[in-house]
């Protein structure tokens, strides 16, 4: 599990925030043009409560908008593919080879930390992308 697939947007959470944008810009095109016809209309409780509700809705419909866009979209889905680091021991007597995840910031010739054998320096030797068959999140689709 990744936090990438955790994060999926639902198809019932677009169709909710288009439906409340679509409806936020109509009770406000209604109320706009309600007081354009008649400016004392804006003391009105209809009016009012157009403007309020489509206020609110179009709020509520941003913030939909926003957490969407923040949705990787289903091409950077496809395209993602975990790297993994190896770091080794800089002692070529030792070895010891740790394999990992890949971390942000890791690059090849990184020095990190100490060989838990021999306490000689460890480096990063080799980052790599698995094969697609091993990427998990394809399946999914
Ligand atoms: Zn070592």
């Amino acid at each position: 599990m990744t936090s990438l697939e955790k994060r999926r947007p639902s198809p019932f959470f677009k169709i909710l925030t288009y439906t409340l944008l679509i409806l936020s810009l109509w009770f406000l095109l209604e109320a706009f043009v309600a007081i354009s016809a008649n400016p004392s209309m804006i003391t009105d409780r209809s009016v009012l409560y157009l403007l309020v509700m489509g206020g609110l809705g179009l709020l509520l419909a941003s913030y939909g908008l926003l957490v969407m866009r923040r949705q990787p979209s289903i091409w950077q889905k496809l395209a993602y593919k975990p790297a993994t680091t190896v770091v080794e021991c800089t002692n070529q007597q030792c070895g010891f080879k740790n394999v990992r995840r890949f971390r942000k910031g890791d690059y090849v010739f990184k020095e990190e930390g100490v060989c838990p054998q021999c306490s000689s320096p460890m480096m990063i030797s080799a980052i790599y992308v698995e094969s697609e068959e091993k990427a998990k999140l394809i399946k999914r689709w």
